[in-house]
């Protein structure tokens, strides 16, 4: 089934699907076109319109194509349960609930796609946001990263997300990534599950 799949996405998407549950909080941190926020809300949303998408951004182009997805494909009460902000994910502490148990948090890096390729996730905030991942999330979450090598600067984030992973205690984390060896800047899918 795994190898079926052809994008690095859909297969991030098939990995959440055997950890959320119904009525979990998740994070999209990287929310762009709203495809990933859209997966996640059809794994959270219950019949009593429990679950929660937490969708962050940085450029307000990417919020309002989100929120379009969203418009045109949930009614009313399932796109109550997805909150939208216009912020850094490094930032995502301040989006959600001090409380919030969080099952997921999802990053898919690089630019929005049909948008200014100049305006890509960073290094430096992609590290803080992982740390602030690592912070909020629950036992038997997951935080979920797909990473772009085929732009400039994307090979350095791919090495900054791997050595965070390397350093995630071997007793708590389980860590891997799915590389395609014969598509060498292909998008890697990383996972970084926490006991
Ligand atoms: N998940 C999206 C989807 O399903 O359509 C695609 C995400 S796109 C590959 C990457 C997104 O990351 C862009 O929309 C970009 O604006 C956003 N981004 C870049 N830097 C960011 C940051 N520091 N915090 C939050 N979002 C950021």
């Amino acid at each position: 089934y795994l190898f079926g799949k052809k994008r690095a996405t859909d297969i991030a998407h098939m990995v959440w699907k055997h950890v959320v549950q119904k009525g979990d909080t998740v994070i999209d941190a990287t929310c762009g076109n709203g495809f990933d926020t859209l997966a996640m809300l059809n794994l959270v949303a219950d019949d009593s319109h429990n679950g929660c998408v937490y969708a962050l951004d940085i450029q307000k182009d990417a919020l309002d194509n989100t929120s379009l997805l969203l418009e045109e494909s949930l009614n009313p009460n399932e796109k109550q349960l997805v909150k939208l902000f216009n912020i850094c994910h490094s930032k995502m502490e301040n989006a959600v609930p001090r409380n919030a148990s969080v099952r997921l948090v999802a990053f898919n890096l690089g630019y929005l796609p049909g948008g200014d390729k100049e305006i890509i996730t960073r290094s430096k905030t992609t590290l803080l946001a992982l740390e602030a991942a690592k912070r909020i999330l629950m036992p038997g979450g997951l935080i979920s990263i797909v990473v772009y090598v085929g732009h400039p600067g994307g090979r350095e984030e791919l090495e900054v997300v791997e050595s965070f992973a390397g350093r995630l205690c071997v007793e708590n984390w389980i860590c891997c990534k799915l590389q395609m060896l014969n598509r060498p800047c292909a998008p890697i899918p990383i996972f970084l599950f926490k006991r």
